[in-house]
């Protein structure tokens, strides 16, 4: 297979309407560590866009970064560090979870879409990203949103790129949204809760006045003893809910003393602060739980999305039918689940328990031949299908990008 590595949104351009005039589709990639998530593709050249990797803006003060694509997540997170900035959607790393070296670019970061712990507060990917330049389908550079958040015009293409998994167009280079760090992060812990409980409790902060920006919950489970990231916090798999509150150290402080005595009816909540907490709280947005190095390492996973009072009924039927392990984040919102290995990656019962409360659900690991055999992404309705269709075609009409990395059919 062709490796075509560009250095510039003009390469990319010469790139694409070369594969528009041979027909030949191209995958996209950047540090290729999320090319485990997906279908496998029906293309036989890769554009490679790692080399546009340079920070083309920073300004702190403006709390703007503007980077090429293909610059690696883990050095724009050191370098927005250094400010004591973040980006507030917490992107998840999914080096852990997939066993790749490494963690990826920026702009895989956008086309992925995930986002950890603090979306419930902070929102999506999509919502802290200001603009991009990117070349469509048809081989043609063009620029969305701008630069400042009131400066969006017309269309916001943003919103669709982040989270199409690189099959509207080709990103070389986008600006976001950074947030100063908090000062302080305190995260109460409860023990001993079943999934239900735990969903009352996650509830019950979440609609406190004391701005909850994480609310997770880890049912008990011998699966997952000593699990990587939770320090001793784990003991021999009891039940763990996390809530996690930040900002000024006072308030901090004073917002934890009052989110104990709301939780006083499920039980003495402890205290762990700063560095532990944001350890925690870094293995919940990566699911260090299920990495692929530790016991259930070879399980698939599933991400499934669900109104959040649903979530933990959804997870405990769920884990009680098939033997597996499921992480609750967002208050109930998002579940991780780790199923025991079936050629069809327990996918009925998935998609049945998410259809059943309008939620979806997409298969981030399994091993090749499942993905071969099972829907990755949560199969639409025929009206959003049809609807999803034209938008993809309106940027990518011969269907040159990342062919097939979506529908299993497609290409196949
Ligand atoms: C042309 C095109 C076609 C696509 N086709 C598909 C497809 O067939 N199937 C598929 O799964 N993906 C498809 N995707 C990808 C999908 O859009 C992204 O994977 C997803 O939006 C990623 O966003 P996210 O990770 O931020 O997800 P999330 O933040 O999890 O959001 C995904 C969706 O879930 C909704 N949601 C969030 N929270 C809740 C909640 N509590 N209850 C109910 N809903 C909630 C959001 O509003 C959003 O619509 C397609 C993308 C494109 C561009």
């Amino acid at each position: 297979m062709d490796t075509l590595k560009v250095r510039d949104a003009k390469d990319v351009e010469e790139v694409v309407r070369a594969a528009i005039a041979n027909e030949q589709p191209i995958e996209i990639i950047g540090h290729g560590s999320k090319r485990g998530i997906g279908h496998a593709m029906a293309t036989n050249a890769v554009l490679d866009v790692s080399a546009l990797n340079a920070v083309t803006s920073y300004e702190p003060n403006e709390l703007i970064v503007t980077l090429q694509a293909g610059a690696p997540l883990d050095d724009v997170l050191s370098l927005i560090d250094a400010k004591n900035q973040q980006f507030a959607f917490e992107p998840v790393n999914t080096a852990p979870l997939l066993g790749t070296p490494v963690s990826g670019t920026i702009g895989g970061m956008i086309a992925a879409g995930l986002a950890g712990p603090r979306r419930i507060k902070a929102g999506g990917a999509r919502d802290h990203l200001l603009g991009a330049h990117a070349v469509s389908g048809f081989g043609d550079s063009f620029k969305t949103g701008g630069k400042v958040v009131k400066n969006v015009t017309g269309y916001d293409l943003c919103k669709l790129l982040a989270g199409s998994w690189g099959t509207l167009s080709v990103m070389t280079e986008v600006t976001l949204k950074v947030m100063p760090k908090p000062e302080a992060e305190r995260t109460l812990l409860l023990r001993g809760l079943d999934d239900a409980v735990a969903n009352k409790a996650m509830t019950a902060a979440l609609g406190s006045p004391f701005d909850v920006s994480g609310a997770a919950h880890l049912p008990k489970s011998m699966l997952r003893a000593k699990t990587e990231g939770l320090g001793d916090l784990g003991g021999e798999g009891e039940a763990l809910t996390m809530l996690r509150l930040e900002g000024i150290t006072a308030s901090a402080a004073h917002r934890a003393g009052s989110l104990r005595e709301l939780l006083a009816p499920f039980g003495t909540a402890t205290l762990v602060e700063d560095m532990a907490s944001a350890a925690l709280w870094a293995a919940i947005r990566d699911v260090l739980p299920f990495a692929a190095g530790g016991t259930l390492g070879a399980w698939p996973v599933w991400r499934i999305v669900c109104p959040p009072a649903s979530g933990a009924i959804l997870g405990a039927q769920l884990a009680r039918e098939t033997g597996g392990d499921v992480i609750y984040d967002w208050g109930g919102g998002l579940i991780w689940a780790a199923l025991p290995p079936k050629p069809d990656a327990h996918a009925p019962a998935v998609r049945a328990h998410a259809n059943a409360v309008g939620g979806h659900a997409t298969l981030i690991r399994a091993a090749e031949d499942v993905r071969r055999e099972v829907d990755i992404f949560h199969p639409q309705a025929p009206g959003l299908a049809a609807l999803s269709e034209r938008v993809r075609a309106s940027f990518d009409p011969k269907t040159i990008l990342n062919r097939g990395r979506l529908r299993r059919s497609v290409g196949a």
